[in-house]
């Protein structure tokens, strides 16, 4: 077995504890789906565990780049490239997309900018949604990830 059949393994094994602990507290949440990351091994069964917990999945652009480094006319179709696919996903059961989130949560360098932006989303039907916390957690699972790749266990241990 390669790296990336472990790597899907231990993906979908996450997905499958967080949706179990969501449904059993039966806890509204919402997924936010980044296109390039449901091409690659496991995607689209982890978006089947999100829907079948109950979870909304919300757009978090195709490629998850930020506003800040891309024209507004590249991020609205971004924006588009992924809202096509998960259109058409949750029309299977009836849902649209809702939510959207920014890319690092960066929605535009200027008032004029962030004001154009928002009015592309609510155009297509989104509210951007609040983030009333943000811990990191990326950070640490970066390190985490190196720490596996070197096999470094004092590392993964700290
Ligand atoms: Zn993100």
């Amino acid at each position: 077995m390669n790296a990336g059949t472990e790597d899907t393994k231990a993906r979908l094994a996450l997905v499958r504890k967080l949706t179990d602990s969501i449904r059993a507290h039966r806890v509204p949440a919402t997924a936010f789906v980044v296109g390039r990351n449901t091409q690659s091994p496991g995607g689209e069964e982890i978006l089947r565990l999100w829907l079948d917990a109950g979870v909304a999945l919300g757009n978090h652009t195709a490629t998850h780049t930020s506003l800040h480094r891309m024209s507004l006319e590249a991020y609205e179709d971004d924006i588009l490239a992924q809202d096509a696919p998960l259109r058409a996903l949750l029309g299977k059961g009836g849902a649209v997309p809702a939510y959207f989130r920014h890319p690092m949560l960066q929605n535009g360098r200027t008032p004029a900018l962030k004001r154009e932006s928002s009015a592309f989303l609510a155009e297509n039907g989104y509210a951007v949604a609040p983030v009333t916390l943000d811990n990191s957690e990326w950070i640490f699972a970066r390190a985490y990830s190196l720490a596996l790749a070197n096999d470094d266990r004092a590392s993964q241990r700290r």
